[in-house]
């Protein structure tokens, strides 16, 4: 399997000032996804995608939808580390993407008729060179089917998160739910958690 470069990612980050991940490996059975509430210069929503070792991910302005009628921007950005899947917490001001970050929502997927995580991640990378990326999410607020579609015309990066039509549609606004599905907190609960300020003693 091709190992994803995360030279973008750790060049735009100074570890002795943020308290985000490194790298880290899965030992999962199943591939993973995480949606990152992250209030920073403009609030976003990141949904990220366990691909070849690393999470594929997307800055989505206005959050998933359990709507089928909406077509959410997905920009796509530089690959993150798998352990980013548990970050929650504070990037410290003065630092790239400075502000809160919360678990969302997160759980596993696969690509729908896969048979296992290697098939399914198989899946999931010829879908990025194609432009569509079928998914089956089984998280605690996101469920069933979505694609990704890259639209053309626009910015080279500009993908659309779409729900697909199953039982898990639902009229309610999704963003709605603004609780971390890790630790019930809201942002501003993470935002207040002294314990959670980084110090610079932290092992490499
Ligand atoms: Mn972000």
């Amino acid at each position: 399997m091709t190992v994803m470069s995360l030279a973008k990612y750790k060049q735009k980050r100074k570890f002795d000032k943020t308290p985000e991940p490194v790298g880290g490996k899965s030992k999962a059975k199943f591939s993973i996804f995480v949606v990152q509430k992250h209030d920073a210069s403009r609030l976003h929503y990141d949904f990220r995608l366990e691909a070849g070792g690393v999470l594929k991910s997307w800055a989505v302005p206005k959050g998933p939808s359990m709507k089928t009628e909406d077509k959410r921007l997905a920009m796509m950005v530089e690959d993150h580390p798998y352990d980013y899947k548990d970050f929650e917490g504070m990037i410290p001001k003065g630092n790239y993407g400075a502000g809160t970050v919360m678990v969302w929502d997160f759980g596993n997927y696969l690509a729908p008729g896969a048979k296992s995580k290697i098939e399914s991640e198989k899946m999931v990378k010829a879908g990025l060179r194609k432009g569509e990326i079928k998914l089956v999410l089984n998280g605690k607020k996101l469920r069933g089917g979505f694609v990704l579609v890259h639209t053309k015309g626009q910015a080279d990066n500009a993908w659309l998160l779409i729900k697909e039509k199953d039982e898990f549609v639902s009229k309610a606004d999704a963003t709605k739910q603004d609780k971390s599905a890790k630790t019930k907190r809201s942002l501003g609960q993470i935002a207040k958690a002294e314990d959670k300020i980084w110090h610079s003693n932290r092992k490499k």
